[in-house]
């Protein structure tokens, strides 16, 4: 299969140059748009991989997808959904828009912003650092990584720009949706963001979720089946943003992106896929990295749909 995928990478290869890095964090437009990688992790710990799979990164929003699930853990379906929706948004991944026009305020969903902002202020612990150090204690658990650590460039580049993430968390405040200290959320936030991570760390987190929450290596359950079965379904209507519904035309699977180039994807009972490309389309998903993800869906056959 290591053939398939370095043909699939080079087959798509041309679409980087369609993309550019993200640059409203100034330290993210120093990715090199060039970069592409494959890496697969299935139920049974078989791996496949090509490309630029040593490369670091950061994970960005793909952290809301581990955020969400230490949410359920800490306060259960009903109060996290009593202030975060499960219904995908057509606007941008950062907007504002709806929180003041939607009669309830709460925002849409988890994988926006908005969402991800309030996921973080449901998280159990007494400030910012405690509610970072427990998603990150997960997601290291999640990848089998205990090395995960906060890249501070990318977390200060981020504090210093994030001024449209400080309004949603104001606004959310206001509204009161939110009751703790907003600063502190958001440092939780920009930490959790800023997490640098492998390709082979993101396949992993994405075979616990293949595998119904339970750790392919270790057998051991780290999410409930029904937590795992909430989150998939809303990767699957708004894990890619306001290209949710073309990307389940084309990819068919459950799947999270982040600006950082990456997108994780799953496919249920069988394996966990994770592209790397920085070059983003306008919607801020890795270009080169959803054509792959088409090849591979197609190749190996796994649409969900
Ligand atoms: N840290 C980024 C932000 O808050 C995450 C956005 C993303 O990956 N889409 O803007």
């Amino acid at each position: 299969m290591n053939k398939k995928l370095e043909e699939i990478i080079n087959n798509n290869r041309k679409y980087v140059q369609e993309g550019l890095v993200a640059s409203y964090i100034p330290e993210l437009a120093k990715a090199n748009k060039d970069h592409l990688a494959v890496h697969i992790f299935d139920v049974n710990c078989n791996e496949n991989y090509f490309g630029d799979v040593d490369v670091k990164f950061t994970i960005q929003s793909v952290s809301k997808v581990i955020t969400l699930i230490c949410a359920l853990l800490d306060k259960g379906e009903d109060q996290v959904f009593e202030k975060v929706g499960t219904e995908p948004s057509s606007d941008a991944f950062n907007s504002i828009a709806r929180l003041e026009t939607r009669a309830s305020h709460i925002p849409l969903n988890p994988f926006i912003n908005a969402g991800a902002i309030v996921t973080t202020a449901l998280i159990n612990g007494d400030n910012g650092y405690e509610k970072f150090e427990r998603v990150r204690n997960l997601i290291r658990k999640m990848a089998d990584n205990d090395s995960i650590d906060v890249n501070y460039n990318v977390y200060n580049s981020e504090k210093l720009t994030g001024n449209t993430n400080r309004a949603l968390a104001y606004y959310l405040k206001g509204a009161g949706i939110i009751c703790d200290g907003v600063e502190d959320i958001l440092d939780a936030y920009f930490k959790l963001c800023s997490l640098e991570v492998t390709a082979r760390d993101i396949a992993k987190i994405a075979s616990v979720l293949a595998n119904k929450g339970v750790a392919p290596w270790s057998n051991e359950r780290i999410i409930g089946v029904d937590h795992t079965r909430i989150v998939l379904a809303i990767m699957t209507t708004c894990g890619l943003y306001d290209s949710s519904g073309n990307f389940a035309v084309k990819v068919g699977m459950p799947s999270k992106s982040g600006v950082g180039g990456c997108i994780m994807s799953v496919a249920p009972k069988k394996m966990g896929v994770c592209v790397f490309g920085p070059a983003l389309d306008q919607s801020g998903n890795s270009m080169a990295g959803k054509m792959v993800l088409e090849e591979v869906s197609k190749e190996l056959d796994l649409s969900i749909f």
